[in-house]
C-alpha cells in the first residue's frame, strides 16, 4: 500500500529515519528533504504557531554523524534511483528534489557541531550530483548568528550554493515576545540579520497570522514596512517570503490563531514590492 505524503504532512518519521524526513513542500513546489537536528523537540524559542509536539526549551543534542551520513546517502539513492516516489504516491509533477532543508523540531543552529554538519550535508549532496538543480536551505530563527560555529556553518552553506531563510515574524520586540516568546531586542535582530546576509544569500521569512492577543494590526504592518525601508541599503535580502499558518499549532495558543485572508497578504506584498524587494506569498 502506498503512503501518501501531502503538503500538510510534515511528520518527522514519514520515512522511518532518525534525522531525515521527506516533505512535499507547498513552498518549495516538490520534494524537500528535511534534516532534523533537534530530535529532542527542543528550541530556544516557543512560537505560538509551532507545530512541534511536546516542544521544550533547549538545544539540539550532539549529532551522530555516522547515522546522518548513512541516512542521507541511502535516502538520496532511493529518491534518485529507487522506488521512493512510487512508494509514497508522489504526483508526477512533484517528482523533483527541490531542496535539502536543514530545519526540524527546533532551532538547527543550536547543534553543537553545526558547521561540521552543514559541511557533511553539502559534501553528500555534491557527491550525489544534486546541486545546483536542488537547493540547500537553512531555516533558522536567526537568534544564534553571533556564534562562531554558526557563522562557520553559514560559510559552508554558501560554499555549496545554499541560502538562509531567516525568521522575522514581527518588527517589534512586543510582537516577538507575543508570537515567538523571544526576548531579542530590535538591535540584536538587525545585527543577526546583518551577519547572516553578509555570509550567505538570505531570505526573510515572516509567518503572517492573527493572534487574539496580538493581531496583525496596521501598526505592525507599518513598522514592518519602515524596518524594511530602513535596512534596504544596508542588508541585502534576496526575497521577503510571507506565509500563513497552514498547519495545526501544537502550542496552548492554537485556538487563538487564525490565518490572515490571502487578499490582505497579497495587498501587503504589493506594498513591500514598492520598496524594491522581491516578495512571495504562500497560503
Ligand atoms: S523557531 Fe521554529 S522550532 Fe522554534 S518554536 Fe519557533 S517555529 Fe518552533
Amino acid at each position: 500500500m502506498t503512503q501518501r505524503l501531502t503538503t500538510t504532512d510534515h511528520r518527522r518519521d514519514a520515512a522511518g529515519l532518525h534525522y531525515i524526513y521527506p516533505v512535499i513542500s507547498r513552498r518549495a513546489g516538490g520534494l524537500s528533504i528535511g534534516i532534523n537536528f533537534n530530535t529532542n523537540n527542543s528550541c530556544n524559542w516557543r512560537c505560538v504557531y509551532c507545530q512541534v509536539p511536546d516542544l521544550k526549551r533547549g538545544s539540539a543534542p550532539p549529532l551522530d554523524f555516522a547515522l546522518l551520513e548513512s541516512e542521507l546517502k541511502h535516502f538520496l539513492d532511493r529518491v534518485l534511483h529507487g522506488d521512493f516516489f512510487d512508494c509514497f504516491g508522489v504526483p508526477e509533477q512533484q517528482r523533483v528534489i527541490k531542496d535539502i532543508a536543514i530545519s526540524g523540531n527546533g532551532e538547527p543552529t543550536s547543534l553543537p557541531e553545526f558547521a561540521e554538519a552543514v559541511r557533511l550535508i553539502g559534501e553528500i549532496g555534491e557527491a550525489k550530483g544534486i546541486f545546483p538543480g536542488s537547493g540547500l536551505v537553512l531555516i533558522t530563527n536567526g537568534s544564534l548568528m553571533h556564534q562562531a560555529k554558526v557563522q562557520e556553518g553559514l560559510r559552508e552553506l554558501n560554499r555549496f550554493g545554499g541560502e538562509v531563510w531567516f525568521k522575522l515574524d514581527s518588527p517589534t520586540k512586543a510582537g516577538r515576545v507575543a508570537i515567538n516568546n523571544s526576548l531579542e531586542s530590535d538591535d540584536k535582530v538587525l545585527q543577526h540579520l546583518h551577519i547572516c546576509a553578509g555570509l550567505c544569500p538570505t531570505k526573510l521569512q515572516t509567518c503572517v497570522l492573527n493572534y487574539k492577543r496580538y493581531p496583525w494590526s496596521q501598526e505592525e504592518k507599518q513598522a514592518y514596512l519602515e524596518l524594511l525601508s530602513r535596512i534596504k541599503n544596508e542588508i541585502k535580502l534576496e526575497k521577503i517570503m510571507l506565509y500563513s499558518i497552514a498547519r495545526q499549532s501544537m502550542q496552548p495558543e492554537a485556538n487563538e490563531l487564525t490565518p490572515v485572508p490571502e487578499e490582505q497578504m497579497r495587498e501587503f506584498a504589493k506594498r513591500i514590492e514598492k520598496l524594491g524587494y522581491k516578495v512571495s506569498v504562500s497560503v
